[in-house]
């Protein structure tokens, strides 16, 4: 897929005046037009909802705008239920797909009204200890095992993923649960992450539908919805396919026809988790080159470093990037693209083929939209960047500031001497 930015140089000059690179700048447009599509393709299912997963992307001014789409939250941890919380979520609108889970955070969801989605058959007695009973609508997290394949071969391995139960033990957890009170009944699994393909939804689908006609069958617990969670990916690299969303909510649709309409369960609500999917595309990283070094390779230093965008040092991700206002140069330099850290691995692009660049240029590193800031850090003493809405009517926002060296200080006690020291 052509990868084009958002964003102009022109607009990109004029926030630059006020907010100083780096940070990160999301496209409200393109998040909007997303959800309204995935909506679409799958307004088959009247129940359908997504839960939008918030460590994607934590801002509660992203969190509103999905929100008004009718988006639920999926959280995974105490601070990502606060956020949910504050944007105004009620009962029933979070999905706490939490693991290794603290009896705290249990308590929290179950008080805000949140689906709790159990990762473990131990965690029904751990929570019923936590929150004191056990909720009328719960989830258990399925693991099948074993490599998931699809035509072009192995996707992605759940028997080495650290989440969710095994068949016997989901059938048992329901037993249990439904002995304990439970009414309403979910299954979820996230068995592949960054799928770029239209294959992968509808073969979790098969796989869980025919889970839960067996699972109502054998247990008689009434299943009210069926999880599809994350893992729908995006074009990251130039030669990546995109998913079509479309051909994703028909392929999910003909395994509900095949499966769950022919078992009676043709009232089963559709879920989903989708993080990446939603807001990765609509990010992105914008950084200026402040140095150029030859010594064995060719250097470009910028102004953002792995503290901002992880996923090239952590996974070796490829991220595009585009150096602005020279789209239309031939890409006949080499470079290693690279932050300050002082770790070998702080490289955003390594012997990438881009324009010349000169000192000052701004770089636009693309897809930073989900996982992107969220996964940002302190190490060096490096700071937290800016987050920045560039709205439909071409409007800017700054919906996070940046840190300052006073917030690094507000965990000591030693802000009397951090007064002293600026
Ligand atoms: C990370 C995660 C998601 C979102 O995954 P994406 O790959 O961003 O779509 C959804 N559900 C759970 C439980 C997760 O851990």
């Amino acid at each position: 897929m052509e990868k084009k930015t958002f964003v102009t140089l022109e607009k990109l000059k004029e926030i630059n005046a006020l907010y100083p690179t780096p940070y990160h700048l999301y496209d409200e447009k393109g998040i909007r037009k997303n959800i309204q599509s995935l909506q679409q393709a799958f307004s088959w299912n009247p129940g359908f909802r997504e839960f939008f997963a918030v460590k994607a992307e934590p801002n509660p001014r992203i969190l509103q705008i999905l929100s008004e789409y009718g988006c639920g939250c999926d959280c995974s941890s105490l601070t990502e239920l606060m956020l949910a919380k504050a944007i105004g979520c009620g009962a029933g609108d979070v999905m706490f797909s939490s693991n290794d889970t603290p009896a705290e955070e249990f308590r929290y969801a179950h008080e805000m009204g949140g689906i709790i989605n159990l990762d473990d058959i131990t965690h029904i007695e751990y929570l019923e200890k936590a929150i004191g009973c056990i909720p009328k609508t719960i989830s258990c997290r399925f693991n099948p095992g074993g490599v998931i394949t699809m035509s072009n071969g192995i996707m992605d391995n759940p028997g080495d993923a650290k989440y969710g139960m095994t068949r016997e033990q989901i059938f048992e957890a329901f037993r249990i649960l439904k002995e304990k009170g439970a009414e309403r009944f979910g299954i979820h699994a996230f068995l592949a992450s960054n799928t770029i393909s239209n294959e992968y939804y509808p073969k979790l689908a098969g796989i869980l539908f025919s889970l839960a006609v067996q699972l109502q069958k054998e247990t008689g617990a009434k299943i009210g919805f069926i999880n599809l969670s994350g893992g729908i990916g995006i074009p990251y690299k130039p030669e990546d396919q995109a998913n079509d969303i479309f051909v994703i909510g028909e392929g999910v649709r003909k395994a509900y026809e095949e499966i769950l309409v022919p078992a009676g369960m043709g009232d089963v609500a559709i879920y989903t988790e989708l993080g990446r999917y939603m807001t990765g595309p609509f990010g992105c990283l914008v950084t200026t080159a402040i140095h150029e070094k030859h010594t064995h390779k060719e250097y470009i230093g910028v102004d953002a470093c792995a503290c901002n965008l992880m996923r090239p040092a952590m996974y070796g991700a490829y991220h595009h990037i585009t150096v602005m206002g020279k789209e239309e140069l031939p890409c006949d330099h080499v470079y290693d693209v690279t932050g300050s850290l002082c770790e070998n691995n702080d490289k955003f692009a390594i012997d990438r083929h881009l324009p010349r660049i000169d000192k000052g240029d701004i770089l636009v590193i693309h897809d930073t939209g989900a996982h992107g800031f969220s996964m940002g850090y302190n190490y060096n003493g490096k700071l937290r960047s800016a987050e920045i809405l560039l709205k439909e009517d071409g409007s800017f926002e700054l919906i996070r500031r940046a840190e300052t060296p006073k917030d690094y200080f507000a965990t000591f006690d030693f802000l009397p001497i951090y007064e002293k020291l600026v």
